[in-house]
């Protein structure tokens, strides 16, 4: 390992492996524990503790069409996952996760993923929003599993202790810099910064996985964690690569007023339901036939409106109420702990006896870094909409394969995590050339790697970062929202843009090597910066509405022009280039051959 070698100004420790792979959350982790069984070297840098991870905040549960509660098929969930997507995702990827989906839950089982029980054993699922029996007919089906309340602790824990188990090798707060490319286009390896001693280290690769997580916290309101900086797209970005689908970003109906933490679907999962200022269950105006489990962006959308039309709760009118006080005492206590202390301590509400003021809140990025439903990143062509990045995958939140299209379902990212981090793996297994040297990094790369930490490291300019990125995110809040117009997505790109200008201008005060935290906010804003902007660029030239991307001024699905991934390239001076590029219609398996029927999955209205 450790060969030190001196470049201008920084010292590097050199490191080798066959992968390195960046982030340690549910998919990051998948991912590690897959290249290290198949005895793949294998490196995971995390700038938190891998058990800190976002994932390990994910409540609700993890989908996949087990059958233990009742009738389902991968087919339904395909079905309400292309109907959840807006007809958006990708239909191969999206056959691919919801066929493997039931095997990668019996493999998390059986790694040691404590999930609750059914009466004889069995993996306990609840239902969740938009999964429904009979090809979107109903009525709502149990697919989701459930470790109480706290499924993504489970899972993050026993995939760290697997990858532990398999000699993957950890570089724990470790902070990512930025990809080392050859001029070639391909990527060789990653620069990181040890954020407790200091030093920085150079890691070669013949593949490097993006693992990062989601850009919640571009928001001001968001249940994500604040370490969801979207470093990734951040890289990628910086790299020359494309980010795809920004403008869909999920608004999750439930977080707590206020604290904007989240109480999980599962809460109307297991009965809760939302009612106005006037007692009233409107979700069963708006969605007659899945009410409160309707889609994520139905909902939000409905009580946005209801609080519009004056029937918020509270003393300004400007949040809903959750009720669960109707529900078992015992249920409670057995399958929403967790919520129920968090509801205690953020907005001071005895489940058992009052209801939960909630409000949408940021919650998931449905866009990211595009790749095919193996993880390969893409650079996409006019010729070759398909063209892979040699050396480079993404995975989890931070990718986007796509599976989620314009709106993810609930309970869908946890099993996108687990079946896309061992489908990495498993290719990454068949593209790696074992006998080939490691590659060299490139002098290049690295001199312009170590050129941005350097100048943001001595910034001396008049805008503190905290600054900055305030303004950032009340401007995605206002005008990147769950109800958009020309105006206010007009008004977002000129915000945006303006930040993007004063980012020379940013302040950075401690100059230390050493747990600088000032550093590490301002690496992290500029990579919020990065998505921001192609979200709020993106979702102005969209001219309809599909999803979470609702329009005021384009009410409806346009699927002749617009049914297409956005691909959006951000230049260093903040300008953004729109192209696109097709959707995957076409299934894996042929319908006689046992897949879905093309009909099946034919655009049609999208109605809950
Ligand atoms: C509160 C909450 C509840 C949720 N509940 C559910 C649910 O019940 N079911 C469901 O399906 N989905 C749920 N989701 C969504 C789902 O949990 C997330 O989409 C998913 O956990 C993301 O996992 P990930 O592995 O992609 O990234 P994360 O878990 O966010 O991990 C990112 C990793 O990248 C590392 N990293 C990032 N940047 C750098 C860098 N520059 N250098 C080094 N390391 C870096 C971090 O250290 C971390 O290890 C929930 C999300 C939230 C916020």
């Amino acid at each position: 390992m450790a060969t030190a070698q001196t470049a201008p100004a920084y010292q590097f420790v050199d490191h080798k492996f066959d992968v390195v792979v960046v982030g340690a959350g549910g998919a990051g982790l998948r991912a590690t524990l897959g290249m290290a069984e198949q005895g793949l070297k294998t490196a995971c840098i995390t700038k938190v503790f891998p058990t800190r991870s976002h994932t390990v905040a994910a409540q609700g549960g993890i989908a996949a069409s087990l059958q233990n509660m009742g009738a389902d098929s991968w087919k339904w969930h395909l079905f309400d996952t292309v109907k959840g997507s807006d007809w958006l995702g990708d239909v191969d990827a999206m056959e691919y996760l919801t066929r493997e989906a039931p095997a990668a839950v019996y493999e998390l089982e059986h790694y040691g993923v404590p999930f609750s029980r059914t009466e004889e054993g069995k993996i306990y699922q609840r239902p969740f929003g938009g999964h429904m029996m009979n090809y979107g007919d109903g009525p709502p089906v149990q697919r989701t599993c459930a470790a109480a309340d706290r499924t993504g602790h489970a899972i993050l824990h026993t995939l760290y202790g697997q990858s532990i188990k398999h000699n993957a090798q950890f570089f724990i707060e470790y902070f990512a810099l930025d990809l080392i490319m050859d001029p070639d286009g391909t990527c060789t390896g990653v620069i990181a910064w040890n954020l407790d001693d200091g030093t920085i280290h150079r890691f070669s690769a013949k593949m490097v996985v993006l693992a990062t997580g989601g850009y919640g916290r571009a928001y001001f309101s968001a249940t994500s964690a604040h370490t969801c900086t979207g470093d990734g797209g951040g890289m990628v970005a910086r790299a020359g690569l494309p980010l795809q689908d920004m403008e869909f970003v999920q608004f999750h109906p439930t977080g707590i007023y206020g604290a904007g933490c989240l109480i999980t679907e599962g809460a109307r999962g297991e009965g809760g339901y939302l009612v106005n200022s006037e007692g009233e269950r409107f979700m069963e105006r708006y969605a007659p036939s899945a009410k409160d489990l309707a889609s994520r962006d139905v909902v939000s959308r409905c009580m946005t409106l209801e609080i519009r039309d004056g029937r918020g709760v509270g003393k300004n009118k400007d949040h809903i109420f959750l009720h669960l006080d109707h529900l078992d005492p015992a249920v409670l206590h057995e399958r929403l702990p967790g919520i129920s202390e968090s509801a205690q301590i953020f907005a001071g509400v005895d489940v058992t006896k009052e209801p939960i003021p909630v409000l949408p809140t940021v919650h998931y990025n449905m866009g990211g870094i595009p790749t095919n439903y193996w993880g390969e990143v893409l650079n996409p062509t006019p010729e070759n909409p398909d063209r892979v990045t040699p050396g480079l995958m993404a995975v989890g939140e931070a990718g986007c394969a796509s599976v989620h299209g314009a709106n993810r379902l609930g309970s869908n990212s946890l099993i996108d995590l687990v079946v896309f981090g061992r489908a990495a793996a498993i290719r990454a297994g068949q593209v790696i050339d074992r006998e080939a040297p490691i590659p060299s990094p490139n002098q290049a790369s690295v001199d312009k790697i170590m050129a941005r930490f350097d100048r943001l490291r001595y910034a001396n300019g008049s805008s503190p970062t905290a600054k900055l990125r305030e303004k950032m995110q009340r401007a995605m809040q206002e005008d990147a929202a769950v109800f958009r117009t020309q105006e206010s997505l007009e008004n977002g790109c000129q915000r945006i843009s303006a930040i993007w200008k004063e980012l020379p201008d940013i302040k950075v005060s401690d100059r230390s090597m050493i747990w600088n935290s000032d550093l590490v906010e301002t690496l992290e804003l500029e990579n919020l910066m990065a998505n921001a902007i192609c979200t709020v660029y993106g979702a102005e030239a969209r001219k309809e509405s599909r999803g979470a991307h609702a329009r005021e001024d384009f009410s409806s699905r346009d699927d002749v022009n617009w049914r297409v991934h956005t691909l959006s390239h951000l230049d260093p001076d903040g300008t953004v280039t729109l192209s696109y590029r097709p959707v995957h219609t076409e299934p894996l398996l042929k319908e006689e051959d046992g897949g879905i029927s093309l009909a099946k999955i034919a655009p049609k209205a999208r109605v809950y």
